[in-house]
């Protein structure tokens, strides 16, 4: 028996020799057939021979292997795919590329203002909404004209209202894709927006914009580096009566009026209700004055050659 014992134990530290194995006799799990110790107790007991007990052994042997090279793998991937993946999608150039030359934006081919006309662009934000629709008809009843800097994620679902904006001489610009301030956005974020919400209006509108309007008028290197890229003028504005906040259409009436002069941009909003119902009486208003109410790049180019991608304009003289 002992020699046995002996012969058995030999075989396993032979075969460990060969295959590089470290063999714990006492930390291998119960649920793999028991210890090493216990598959060769067990194969002397029953009297196995030596080459079933050296299978035993084996198969022991392999099960730990396996399960540490799986363990080693897992190990791996979790500690290796975070810094990866993260590190490629999330940095940003410093510097703002210039992998484009700013082009020129042509003149819009319009000749609406005569030599002598005080000009004023109207322009409204956010939409189009439900509202949007009744301030064409007001526009259309006045022979007036405005620039509509509509959210990309909104020109989709409302495809023949942008077609009549431009059917009625109105000019549509870009407000990007879903309103995200632009302020600390890294130039690829800046750019896959912009184009995006360049594309979607090029598809609802039949028209590319070649204006942007950032939200919340914020600045940075991004924006103007996604404007350039995209072949898009960047413009703010010159009155804003703040119509989002006061939400009176007698407040927007009464700053607007006192505040507009010649080559002036009014920032609207055609979201608002009450912002519609102000220009019921603002543009009737404003073309008794002498206004000519234009779109933003007939009022921008109408003393310049053309209007340059990237470049930030706020009214006719700037
Ligand atoms: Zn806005």
């Amino acid at each position: 028996m002992k020699k046995k014992i002996s012969l058995l134990m030999c075989l396993v530290l032979i075969f460990s020799a060969f295959t590089g194995c470290d063999i714990n006799f006492n930390g291998i799990t119960p649920t793999t057939e028991g210890s090493t110790t216990a598959a060769v107790e067990a194969a002397v007991t029953e009297k196995a021979s030596t080459a079933q007990a050296a299978t035993a052994a084996t198969a022991t042997i392999t099960m730990t292997t396996t399960t540490t090279t799986t363990a080693a793998t897992t190990t791996t991937t979790t500690a290796t795919k975070p810094t990866t993946t993260k590190k490629t999608t999330t940095k940003a150039p410093t510097t703002m590329p210039t992998t484009k030359v700013p082009e020129k934006i042509e003149k819009p081919d319009t000749d609406r203002i005569k030599d002598d006309d005080k000009v004023i662009a109207l322009t409204f934000d956010d939409g189009p909404s439900k509202y949007t629709a009744r301030l064409l008809d007001i526009l259309e009843e006045n022979g007036a004209h405005a620039t509509f800097f509509v959210l990309g994620n909104r020109a989709k679902n409302n495809s023949e209202l942008l077609k009549r904006m431009l059917d009625e001489g109105h000019e549509i610009g870009s407000h990007t894709w879903d309103h995200t301030s632009f302020a600390k956005l890294s130039y690829n974020s800046a750019l896959e927006n912009m184009n995006k919400a360049t594309n979607a209006i090029k598809k609802a509108s039949g028209k590319k914009p070649v204006l942007v309007r950032p939200p919340y008028g914020a600045m940075s290197d991004s924006l103007k580096y996604a404007a350039t890229m995209q072949g898009q003028a960047i413009i703010t504005w010159s009155v804003d009566p703040r119509d989002w906040d006061t939400k009176n259409p007698d407040t927007v009436y009464n700053k607007i009026m006192s505040n507009v002069s010649d080559g002036d941009i009014i920032l609207c909003h055609d979201i608002h209700k009450s912002t519609v119902d102000a220009m019921e009486r603002v543009i009737p208003d404003l073309l008794d004055e002498g206004y000519t109410l234009v779109t933003v790049s007939e009022l921008l180019t109408y003393e310049r050659d053309e209007l340059t991608a990237g470049k930030v304009y706020s009214k006719r003289k700037n």
